[in-house]
């Protein structure tokens, strides 16, 4: 860790409220009287931040941890084949259980343990959707069918033949036609508007998770998850949560396509990208186990991870 983010992590820590003090900006009484009868004595180890700067701070503890931690086992965490520190998943399962509580009492949308559709996910699953995706499955082959964005470049370039909708199809004759006429770097380019390769899924760490639906759809501007995505970009930064992927950092290319659903806990996340832009060699020797079951599947993330991994949005919306 630089001398200068000791210096910070040595400064006094961020204030820990009561309670009472996060659900009254929650907004209503009844989320206060819910939400303190389902958590009791572990909500008061509950975080609520109120500025970018009590983020650097709680990212910076994290780093702690991890820089006193053995750097393989981390590794191992990160790329999905190893278990997070005890204290680390404390932590994300505290505050994403206090923001799916805020959710649920703000927006009145659903039972707060059916908001998280996806979670924690290992390597191991991480490639089996990468390789179905991959060999572009129809449902009865064990597919599922849609299953992501269509670039621009392959809507410019096969346009007429792809049709209106957005999303690949594999059920579609026309788009395994097209499908199976890219070249496997196209193919990975695709995959990765919604999909990372095994090992390189904020998914794995736990800090991430998929929120109400992952149909774009759903979170349209007149869509039936408006108010959710309105209340989320309002409130998420208060429990340490950002929309890991949005509008401005899929500018970047090459990057992960907006994800309204796809909310990461900021100082996990935060601390796992400091950890692998200090030492991206680790990481990288364990990407090269878990792809060289079939290497010609991952040549192009093979030379891009780290900016699949580092074009995101870093920082929340305090309202
Ligand atoms: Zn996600």
């Amino acid at each position: 860790m630089p001398d200068a983010a000791k210096d910070r992590y040595k400064k006094p820590m961020y204030t820990r409220r009561q309670f009472v003090g996060i659900a009254t900006g929650v907004g209503t009484t009844l989320a206060l009287v819910a939400v303190s009868a389902a958590f009791g004595k572990a909500g008061a180890q509950r975080k609520t931040y109120t500025s970018q700067q009590e983020l650097v701070e709680a990212k910076n503890a994290i780093s702690e941890i991890l820089s006193s931690s053995d750097p393989v086992k981390t590794a191992a965490w990160i790329v999905g084949t190893g278990d997070a520190p005890t204290s680390v998943k404390t932590e994300m399962d505290q505050q994403l259980d206090a923001l799916t509580q805020a959710v649920a009492a703000g927006t009145g949308a659903k039972d707060p343990a059916s908001i998280v559709v996806s979670r924690t996910r290992d390597a191991a699953t991480q490639r089996r959707i990468w390789d179905r995706k991959y060999d572009f499955l129809r449902r009865g082959d064990g597919g599922a069918g849609t299953f992501g964005t269509i670039t621009e470049e392959s809507r410019g370039q096969y346009g007429d033949t792809l049709g209106a909708g957005i999303q690949w199809d594999p059920d579609n004759e026309a788009h395994r036609i097209v499908w199976s006429s890219l070249t496997p770097e196209q193919r990975q380019i695709e995959i990765l508007q919604t999909s990372t390769a095994p090992g390189v899924s904020q998914h794995h760490s736990g800090a991430a998770a998929d929120l109400f639906s992952t149909e774009p759809n759903d979170w349209s501007n007149n869509g039936p998850l408006a108010a959710q995505y309105t209340w989320l970009s309002r409130n998420a930064a208060r429990y340490g949560f950002i929309q890991t992927y949005t509008a401005s950092s899929a500018k970047d290319q090459p990057a992960v396509s907006a994800e309204p659903w796809h909310w990461a806990y900021a100082p996990v996340s935060e601390a796992i990208l400091d950890f692998i832009r200090a030492d991206p060699s680790t990481i990288r020797g364990q990407l090269e186990n878990l792809w060289n079951y079939a290497p010609g599947r991952y040549t192009y993330i093979h030379e891009n991870w780290q900016n699949y991994v580092f074009h995101v949005n870093e920082r929340a919306h305090f309202a």
